[in-house]
C-alpha cells in the first residue's frame, strides 16, 4: 500500500479546492490515507505535513500502522487540542469533510479556533478522498476479489441447502457462519434474505417467515477481506418457478447483461444506469426498478462512483462497482441480480462468479 502516493494524489487536489490543508474525519478515508484502522482519530494533511491525531487508546496502534504520519495525542477538550494541533503546521484555509463532520463538531472546532485566536479558516469540501478511492490499486482489487470469492462460495453453499420451510433468519445465519468460516473478517452489512412478498422490499430484513416452493428469494450478501467488501445478490427459486418469476427474472438478467456488455470508460454513471433501465422499461417494469443500477465497492460497501439516474461521474479504468438491476412487485416479490465488475480499458470485467438461474 503506497501511502505516499495516496497523499501525493490528495495534495494535488488542494489548488483546485482553494485549500492549503485538509482535516480528515471520515473513517474509511482516514484508513485509506494513513493505514490506521482504529475507530477514532483525525488526519491533518498539508503540503508538508501528515499528522494523525488520536486519543490515548490508539497511540501505540497509530505508530505501528501509520509510520508515514506524526502522531498527535488528543484529549476530550477540543478547545485545548485543536488550536495546538494547527499551531504546529502552516495552514490558513483548512478543508474539512462536510458530509462527515456533524454540526455539533463543526461548532466545537470553530469555537476552539476563536478561543485560541487562530486565523485558520475552515472550508467545507466534499468527495475529494472518495474520488481518489474510486480508482483502485492492484492490491485493493486483490482484496476485493478475495471477498467476492467468499460471497460466491456462500451463494453456492446456500443454493445447495435452501429448502422450503426454512426461515429467512435461518438461511441468513447459515450464510453468515459460512462466510466467517471462509475467512470473512466481519459481515460488512446485514445479510438480506427476502422471500415471497418480502422480496418486493429491496432492503428487507430477514424475518421468521418460512420459505415456500416456487417463490422468489432475494439474497444480498457481502464478505470483507483486509477491510475491503464484496456485495453480491442472487435471486433463487426453490421448486418450480411460476411464469411471472421467469418473465421478471429474464428481464432483470437481460438488463444486467446488456449493461455489463456496453459499459465503458468515459461513460457517466447516468449513461450506464440507462443501459439497464431501458431494457426494464421496454419490458413494462420501469416503475418497478426504483433504485440505482450500482455503486462503487471498496473499504465501504457503498462508495463512489454512483451509477444512477443523476450521476454525472465519468467511469474510469480501475473503478470497481456493482451492476444490480432489480424489479420489485408489491404483493408478489422481486428479483435482483448483482455482480461486482472491474472497469478495464476496453470492458467491464465481471469479478463475481456465483451461478445465476439459466433461462
Ligand atoms: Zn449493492
Amino acid at each position: 500500500m503506497a501511502i505516499i502516493d495516496r497523499l501525493q494524489k490528495l495534495r494535488e487536489h488542494f489548488d483546485g479546492k482553494e485549500i492549503d490543508g485538509i482535516f480528515i474525519s471520515q473513517p474509511e478515508n482516514r484508513r485509506y490515507l494513513s493505514g490506521f484502522t482504529g475507530s477514532a482519530g483525525y488526519l491533518l494533511i498539508t503540503p508538508q505535513d501528515a499528522i494523525l491525531a488520536t486519543d490515548f487508546r490508539y497511540i501505540e496502534q497509530s505508530k505501528q500502522q501509520a509510520p508515514d504520519f506524526a502522531v498527535f495525542r488528543v484529549t476530550s477538550d477540543v478547545a485545548e487540542w485543536f488550536p495546538k494541533l494547527l499551531a504546529g503546521v502552516t495552514v490558513s484555509q483548512l478543508g474539512f469533510e462536510a458530509s462527515d463532520i456533524t454540526f455539533a463538531t463543526y461548532r466545537q472546532l470553530t469555537e476552539a479556533l476563536a478561543k485560541g485566536k487562530s486565523t485558520v479558516k475552515l472550508v467545507p469540501t466534499e468527495g475529494i478522498v472518495e474520488t481518489i478511492r474510486a480508482v483502485k490499486e492492484p492490491e485493493e482489487i486483490d482484496l476485493i476479489t478475495q471477498a467476492v470469492r467468499i460471497s460466491d462460495r456462500a451463494i453456492e453453499y446456500i443454493s445447495d441447502r435452501i429448502r422450503p420451510g426454512m426461515t429467512e433468519i435461518a438461511v441468513a445465519w447459515e450464510i453468515e457462519k459460512f462466510m466467517r468460516e471462509q475467512g470473512s473478517e466481519s459481515v460488512p452489512f446485514e445479510i438480506i434474505v427476502a422471500s415471497g412478498p418480502n422480496a418486493a422490499l429491496p432492503h428487507a430484513r430477514p424475518s421468521s417467515r418460512e420459505i415456500k416452493a416456487g417463490e422468489p428469494i432475494v439474497i444480498d450478501i457481502g464478505a470483507r477481506c483486509g477491510g475491503y467488501s464484496s456485495d453480491l445478490s442472487r435471486t433463487l427459486c426453490p421448486g418450480t418457478p411460476a411464469d411471472t418469476f421467469r418473465k421478471v427474472y429474464d428481464t432483470v438478467l437481460g438488463a444486467q447483461l446488456a449493461a455489463i456488455a456496453i459499459i465503458r470508460e468515459g461513460m457517466t454513471g447516468e449513461e450506464a444506469d440507462r443501459l439497464a433501465r431501458t431494457v426494464i422499461e421496454e419490458a413494462g417494469y420501469g416503475e418497478a426498478f426504483g433504485h440505482s443500477l450500482g455503486h462503487g465497492v471498496g473499504l465501504a460497501t457503498h462508495e463512489a462512483p454512483r451509477l444512477g439516474p443523476k450521476s454525472t461521474t465519468h467511469l474510469a479504468t480501475g473503478m470497481v462497482f456493482t451492476v444490480e438491476p432489480g424489479i420489485y412487485l408489491p404483493g408478489w416479490g422481486g428479483v435482483r441480480i448483482e455482480d461486482v465488475v472491474l472497469l478495464e480499458k476496453d470492458r467491464a470485467k465481471v469479478i463475481s462468479k456465483a451461478k445465476k438461474i439459466e433461462s
